[in-house]
């Protein structure tokens, strides 16, 4: 059965808010605004850059997240960095790796990925 954008983000919101530092005890988004978290403000080009990579490698995502989303991203600045990516402060780096299990896993996909050990700096990984 294949999962609407819907279905998908509201597993993933059930999956990585949970874990999610920014997390407040009572169970909410402890963000400012909320809205803001680029994970769920950009699902549709999240859902779609890892959708559109076939790989066992966790850096072809990155790569695609920078691409798909990073590039529409109003926190991106013009030479390519990221303030919010470099203090740790973007739900969607940090905690890419689950994401892109657990949108795979919701869509029926599975890979063994090398490198994908205990929780990385993606930011140091791709040095921006
Ligand atoms: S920052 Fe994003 S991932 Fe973290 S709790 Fe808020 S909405 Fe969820
Ligand atoms: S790493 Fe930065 S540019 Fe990329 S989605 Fe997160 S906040 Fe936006």
């Amino acid at each position: 059965m294949e999962r609407s954008l819907a279905e998908i983000e509201t597993i993933v919101r059930d999956r990585i808010c949970r874990v999610c530092s920014d997390r407040t005890a009572d169970g909410n988004c402890g963000l400012e605004q909320p809205s803001a978290c680029a994970l769920f403000r950009l699902f549709p080009q999240v859902a779609n850059a890892i959708q559109s990579v076939h790989s066992d490698d966790i850096t072809d995502y990155i790569q695609s997240i920078r691409q798909g989303v990073c590039s529409v991203c109003h926190d991106q600045a013009g030479d390519g960095t990221c303030e919010t990516r470099s203090q740790v402060q973007c739900a969607l780096d940090a905690y890419l790796l689950l994401i892109v299990d657990v949108i795979e896993e919701a869509t029926g996909k599975t890979f063994e990925r090398t490198g994908a050990g205990p929780m990385i700096s993606l930011a140091a990984e791709t040095n921006q």
